[in-house]
């Protein structure tokens, strides 16, 4: 069980702002991180592969001159990179350098499913874990899931976890099995750490008619405070992690912390209304996460979703036919290799979709 309590909302370090060369702009990050805790934030989250390797580095260096018992600090094993179980010891101390502490708060299996399970299992992942946690090199255990309710209670029955981490929003526990995946933990007594609970930005800026309906109910700017306020409401969350790239983001989300949007019979007529605008529109349910890339015939496959879902909410063909021409390799060149599908959390059918988009494009009319 975790002990240390957490604050609500927890900061995720997979969106840090960019410089334009693409590396982590230090300056503005560090101002975020500050603000942040500074408002209470005390629950950081990092993982080994976040911003091409940067990201542990960074917030090694952020939080440096903060007291370390006054600081959650979160990272990952990720397994799905792991060559040998050797490779385990060797990832986890560097990551302790990488973080410069001498010890992990949380420490997680990367994004577990069927697969990256077995290989955990097979390297012996969980059993040196446990082996850091007698050393108190890590302080509670868990790991970060996407996979079906079945996979989730083989995972829970093969050790005692202290906490699991879900992909938990209004829109996958209305279109998918995250209510289910909550009632295991419920149960279970599992404290549950939220990701995605704006689904990558996306129920922020999804339908125009969805924004349209939570601007008449909440005012302008709510849509992510609507989304935060209701995954703090479901029982068993310990802390919401959110990815935030910029202040507003951080200042909006530690004002929602503070004072959430109560979940009523209004916020619920609301989720309803906005669900209902967002199926009516088939978007790609991408959440950026970059975990299918490369793709060896290279493919930008989060760019060509954002891409495509931005024309589908839109409607601006040309736009799409400016984007579609600016593109080097075509969602048309998909090999079918299937490799980014066994990669992708949301367990989307890539190279279905890419044949589909390609098609969608061809037979429109200029
Ligand atoms: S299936 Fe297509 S999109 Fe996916 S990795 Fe292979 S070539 Fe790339
Ligand atoms: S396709 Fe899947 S793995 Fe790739 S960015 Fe989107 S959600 Fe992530």
């Amino acid at each position: 069980m975790m002990k240390k309590s957490t604050s609500l909302l927890g900061f995720g370090c997979m969106r840090l702002p960019q410089t334009p060369e693409g590396k982590i702009d230090y300056e503005h990050a560090q101002k975020m991180v500050d603000y942040a805790y500074e408002n209470g934030v005390n629950y950081f989250d990092t993982a080994w592969n976040y911003h091409n390797e940067e990201s542990e580095l960074f917030i090694g260096q952020a939080l440096k001159k903060y007291p370390r018992e006054s600081f959650i600090l979160a990272t990952k094993m990720p397994v799905f990179k792991l060559e040998s179980p050797e490779m385990t010891a060797t990832v986890f101390n560097r990551q302790l350098e990488k973080c410069q502490v001498e010890y992990f708060d949380n420490y997680l299996c990367h994004s577990m499913n069927r697969d990256s399970w077995q290989k955990a299992k097979d390297f012996k992942v969980v059993e040196y874990l446990t082996e850091q946690k007698k050393l108190g090199k890590i302080k509670n255990l868990g790991f970060s899931f996407h996979d079906s309710a079945d996979q989730l209670e083989g995972i829970l029955d093969y050790t005692d976890w202290d906490f699991v981490q879900l992909q938990l929003n209004y829109y996958d526990v209305a279109t998918g099995d995250a209510q289910q995946l909550i009632n295991i933990c419920n149960k279970r007594n599992l404290p549950i750490i939220v990701m995605e609970p704006i689904r990558g930005g996306f129920l922020s800026r999804c339908v125009p008619a969805a924004i349209e309906k939570i601007d008449a109910a909440y005012g302008e700017n709510k849509a992510s405070a609507l989304a935060l306020s209701y995954v703090f409401n479901i029982p068993g969350v310990a802390v919401t992690l959110s990815g935030m790239s910029c202040m507003d983001h951080v200042v909006d989300n530690v004002n929602t912390a503070k004072a959430p949007i109560p979940m009523d019979e209004k916020a619920k007529e609301v989720i309803d209304g906005v669900l209902a605008e967002i199926k009516a529109f088939k978007t790609v349910p991408c959440t950026k996460c970059a975990y299918c890339m490369p793709c060896p015939a290279g493919l930008d496959i989060p760019a060509i979703f954002a891409m495509y879902n931005d024309y589908k909410l839109f409607g601006n063909k040309f736009g799409f036919r400016r984007e579609m021409e600016k593109l080097e390799v075509k969602p048309g060149d998909c090999i079918s290799c299937g490799n980014c599908m066994n990669a992708c959390p949301q367990r989307l059918e890539i190279p279905q979709l890419m044949q589909d988009i390609q098609a969608e494009y061809d037979g429109l009319q200029f």
